[in-house]
């Protein structure tokens, strides 16, 4: 197989250049996770029987300054990071989480061009933010939104406060505010909300807004998975296409998670990811950096690397430039091209609130 990036096997110029992993791939994306907590309990995530009252989380002083992402931000641009999303737990419930995205914003790739400043929410709290975040130079909202009736949403996102309304409200001012194209993440569960998937296509059609079908994946050790529970993207868009036919397009850039569709009507545009039945490891550039400061090569890994200890014994930009490289340089992971292929749930799995997702 021929790679788009023939710079070979974990080629780095330490004056900043692009990196490569083991398999050839390019770091891209950097996800960080700024917060563990989140005022909702969706199942697949963060499941109220184990992030109940007693669950322990990270305490302040544990997790990184906004001084300290940046660093590290700074550091994973050099390496050829083009898009940085903020996430969590629930990112809005970091507070002052305006003045990080004003700290990030400026920050320019070695072309010049800003990098793209995305965040995923689940909006329960953007109506109010919105425009700070877009002032403060966000580029773009994913909202994770699974129904649109009421009691199927409560079921899965195992909140018994926040209403659907509050969500709508946060798409909406998004929107108002130019935080746009509003990506909207929707996991599908078999039994649960399959059958929302139509209802969420109505809803959203011809309004500007991408929803994008996820497959329920195995993340984390807490979530119960079940392949038997995955609805899979060739079913999502069977469902969509016998109401709405669609057409493929072109991902935007190597690596694109989801893959996209449109209406044929002129309706909008729609997206699959199907980590399960149609793995994408080949072309993943992306590193999660978690809450305390560890960086994760994957969603599914185990271990990570942690750079809160060297950047608190105040090591220099070069020494952190080079320990990021070295984790993605190692970097081997495809767990969604080997999962089925796995007799075992492997042990220690990170919990996707953690590191994001
Ligand atoms: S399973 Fe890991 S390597 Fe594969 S696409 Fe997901 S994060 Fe990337």
């Amino acid at each position: 197989m021929t790679h788009p990036y023939p710079r070979g096997r974990g080629v780095s110029s330490p004056e900043y250049g692009h990196c490569t992993d083991k398999l050839c791939r390019p770091l891209r994306d950097l996800r960080i996770s700024v917060t563990d907590r989140c005022n909702l309990r969706c199942t697949y995530c963060m499941p109220r029987e184990i992030f109940g009252r007693e669950f322990i989380f990270l305490r302040h002083a544990d997790l990184l300054s906004f001084e300290e992402i940046v660093r590290i931000a700074r550091q994973g641009i050099a390496l050829g990071v083009r898009k940085i999303r903020l996430s969590g737990g629930e990112p809005l419930l970091r507070r002052g989480v305006e003045r990080l995205v004003e700290m990030l914003a400026p920050l320019c790739c070695e072309d010049g061009k800003p990098i793209e400043l995305a965040m995923t929410s689940n909006a329960t709290l953007l109506a109010k933010k919105a425009r700070d975040l877009k002032n403060a130079g966000l580029s773009r909202l994913n909202i994770s939104l699974d129904a649109l009736d009421e009691t199927i949403f409560r079921r899965m996102c195992g909140s018994r406060a926040a209403p659907i309304a509050a969500v709508l409200e946060g798409i909406a001012a998004a929107q108002a505010v130019g935080l746009t194209p509003v990506k909207i993440n929707t996991v599908v569960k078999r039994g649960i909300n399959e059958d929302e998937i139509l209802p969420l296509v109505h809803h959203f059609r011809h309004t500007g807004v991408i929803l994008r079908f996820i497959e329920f994946m195995d993340v984390g050790l807490s979530n119960g998975w079940r392949l038997g529970d995955v609805v899979t993207a060739r079913d999502i868009l069977a469902k969509i296409n016998a109401e709405y036919p669609l057409r493929p397009l072109d991902p935007h850039c190597p690596g694109e998670v989801a893959k996209r569709w449109e209406f044929a009507d002129g309706g909008g545009e729609i997206g699959v990811i199907a980590s399960v039945s149609q793995a994408f490891c080949h072309e993943c550039g992306r590193l999660r950096l978690s809450t305390d400061g560890k960086l994760y090569t994957c969603l599914f890994a185990s271990e990570g690397v942690d750079l809160r200890d060297m950047l608190r014994a105040r090591c220099d930009d070069n020494a952190l430039c080079q320990r990021i490289n070295a984790v993605w340089r190692e970097r081997d992971d495809r767990y969604s091209q080997l999962r089925h292929a796995m007799t075992w749930n492997p042990a220690g799995k990170i919990e996707m609130s953690y590191i994001g997702g």
